[in-house]
């Protein structure tokens, strides 16, 4: 099997833990690229265990100053790979600090709120808020589901209540199109959020 499901960028580890995705962002870097410089990120199969990740991890550089959970699809649809991932990760390397870079959508999908199953293993999660408002939100992030950016919002608002770090993130700039990013800032504060709004790079990561 060929399949990246681990790489490096700027010295942090990334895992990457599928290609699926409830959203389909007209800024998706998957739209534009195969790569992360040069890691092809598309997977040859979704067939694959926690251990193929923990096997694909002990090649790198560990204990590293942090691991992100990320790649081309939103990690939480692998949600009982990447627990079992981060608890391999918690056990033997206590002090590198575990992201997860999602969507917002998993406790949609899952119908439950799954983030009382990750307390003590997540460090932080940083969430796509990608809008002002549902329009937008459904303007840019395309959705699979009816309700996605109220979805989103209550995610964000668990994380906090559940006491991780959280942060609501947005995309400016995309072929020139701005975002209100106050309105974006007042709404992540009143979730218990932080802020971070990531400039576009055409063909950037
Ligand atoms: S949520 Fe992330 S992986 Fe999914 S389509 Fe948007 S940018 Fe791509």
């Amino acid at each position: 099997m060929s399949n990246i499901l681990v790489y490096t960028l700027d010295g942090k580890i990334y895992i990457n833990l599928t290609n699926r995705c409830t959203n389909d962002c007209i800024f998706c870097l998957r739209n534009d690229k195969d790569d992360v410089c040069g890691q092809t990120l598309w997977l040859d199969s979704e067939d694959f265990t926690a251990q193929d990740v923990i096997e694909q991890l002990k090649t790198q550089n560990l204990p590293s100053e942090e691991v992100i959970f990320c790649g081309y699809g939103e990690p939480m649809l692998k949600f009982a790979i990447l627990k079992e991932v981060c608890e391999y990760i918690r056990k033997n390397y206590p002090n590198t600090k575990i992201r997860v870079n999602t969507n917002g959508h998993a406790n949609y999908v899952y119908g439950r709120n799954v983030l009382p199953e990750l307390k003590g293993l997540v460090d932080l999660f940083s969430v796509s808020l990608n809008g002002k408002d549902s329009d937008e939100y459904d303007e840019l992030s395309q959705p699979k589901f009816d309700g996605a950016y109220d979805e989103v919002k209550k995610f964000i608002k668990a994380c906090s209540d559940e006491g991780f770090e959280v942060v609501a993130s947005v995309v400016e700039g995309y072929k020139g199109r701005h975002i209100d990013l106050e309105s974006c800032k007042n709404t992540a504060s009143e979730l218990g959020a932080e802020f971070r709004a990531r400039e576009w790079i055409q063909n950037g990561y």
